[in-house]
């Protein structure tokens, strides 16, 4: 029985990172990926999608844009050739069209079922991505027929969906461009807003992510976050990199976008909304203008030269007329899109690792109970960071460090 070293599951942009790291440490392993390298942005994400971080901070082990546009923001197809192409600058031993149906623990490691085979390993790491099945609400399947129901992973344009109205149910990153793009092809779109973090694009003339990084708050590690379930389950800021950028409630509003309140439930075909809306939204504006604040004392305490000076920007509007129920079988409404965020699917993993809510138990991606076990790729793993693409650059660090010395504790 041939023991390899270490098995990477998922060929995205962390699978690869932590090839790179594995290779500069000579531990030999080898990934498996279900398709093709960068499968997810190659077949779970609508075309219009871009990247809401820059491209400047697409920084990956070995890899940074060198682009002529480093203030852009990558389209989905382009963020696909830049992990192929990534895969390839690296030397990814990656086993395409090989999808992992089960991992056991065995008393050398680990037992991988990939396709008909069975490899056996020290060490395996889990990289098959944070956002591979839709998180829809409880409930979510009361929706009635004939209405159409979709998620982001199936949504592709406008056109896909009949004609009428739609209900997005999500304000986040996905919820706001979809809801704007549904809405431009001409379709009526009421969009229901649970919380959200509102960011505005760029501030003082420097886009967000770059406060967001030189104010340290991606830099700021789990173990030291107060709240520390609460943050891994953060929706994505209101944040677009599409050109016509949509950033918040009051431009979608403007644009003739019915906003409601929260989804509570479905009954009887009838939408029920929250009626705290107004409290949402001013919750929003506070926590952005708590970040602006302390942005502004950080530019100040650097002593940054140059900047416009600091702005606030307008509250979000709230309809005080916005309904509080909507019936999903007048015909008003043609389908609902849950843009109600995304979870992993660990479902192949036979190890008893996870907590009563379905999450694996880590430390820091370390798993908890099963030495030689780590994941990779889920938001906060290590820092807030860990959520985005450049997260994977120290996060493959850390974690190829303790796989290594894992290694050598156990051939001694
Ligand atoms: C809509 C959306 C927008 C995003 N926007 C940004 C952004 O602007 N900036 C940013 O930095 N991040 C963004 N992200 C977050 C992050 O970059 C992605 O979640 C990223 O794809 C995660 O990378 P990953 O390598 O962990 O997982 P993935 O890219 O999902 O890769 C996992 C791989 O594992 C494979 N796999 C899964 N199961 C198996 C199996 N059983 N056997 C073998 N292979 C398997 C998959 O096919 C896939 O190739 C976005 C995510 C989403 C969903």
């Amino acid at each position: 029985m041939k023991l390899t070293p270490a098995v990477i599951i998922g060929a995205g942009h962390a699978g690869l990172a932590m090839s790179r790291r594995l290779t500069e440490r000579s531990i030999e392993h080898v990934v498996l990926e279900r398709g093709e390298v960068a499968n997810s942005w190659r077949t779970q994400r609508w075309p219009s999608l871009r990247l809401l971080t820059p491209n400047w901070q697409t920084r990956l082990p070995g890899y940074h844009y060198a682009g002529d546009d480093p203030d852009g923001y990558l389209p989905a197809a382009d963020v696909a050739a830049t992990i192929t192409r990534y895969a390839r600058l690296v030397g990814a031993p990656v086993r395409t069209a090989t999808a992992v149906r089960t991992v056991r623990a065995t008393p050398q490691g680990f037992e991988i079922q990939a396709n008909d085979d069975i490899l056996h390993a020290r060490a395996v790491v889990l990289a098959t991505g944070a956002c591979s099945l839709p998180a829809i609400p409880r409930g979510g399947y009361a929706v009635p027929p004939p209405v159409t129901t979709l998620t982001p992973l199936t949504y592709r344009y406008p056109g896909q969906l009949p004609e009428g109205g739609v209900l997005v149910v999500g304000a986040s990153a996905t919820g706001i461009q979809l809801a704007a793009e549904i809405h431009a092809s001409g379709r009526p779109v009421t969009l229901a807003a649970g919380e959200h973090v509102r960011l505005p694009r760029s501030y003082r003339g420097r886009d967000i992510f770059w406060w967001l990084e030189a104010t340290g708050l991606l830099a700021e590690r789990y173990n030291e976050i107060d709240d520390l379930t609460r943050a891994r389950h953060l929706p994505s800021p209101q944040l677009t990199g599409t050109p016509a950028a949509i950033t918040d409630l009051n431009a979608l509003a403007a644009q003739g976008v019915r906003i409601v309140g929260r989804l509570g439930r479905i009954a009887d075909g009838v939408a029920q909304f929250s009626g705290a809306l107004a409290n949402t939204c001013a919750l929003a504006d506070l926590k952005m203008n708590r970040f602006l604040n302390r942005a502004d004392a950080w530019a100040k305490a650097a002593g940054l030269r140059g900047l416009p000076p600091p702005r606030r920007f307008e509250p979000t509007r709230v309809d005080p007329g916005a309904p509080l129920e909507l019936d999903l079988s007048s015909g008003e409404i043609t389908t609902v899109l849950w843009a109600t965020g995304f979870r992993p699917d660990h479902s192949w993993l036979d190890i008893p690792v996870r907590d009563r809510a379905g999450h694996i138990r880590h430390d820091g991606g370390v798993v908890t109970g099963a030495p030689g076990l780590y994941v990779l790729g889920l938001p906060v793993l290590r820092t807030r960071a860990s959520s985005y693409i450049h997260g994977a650059a120290a996060d493959s660090e850390a974690l190829a460090g303790h796989l290594h010395a894992f290694l050598s504790s156990r051939r001694r």
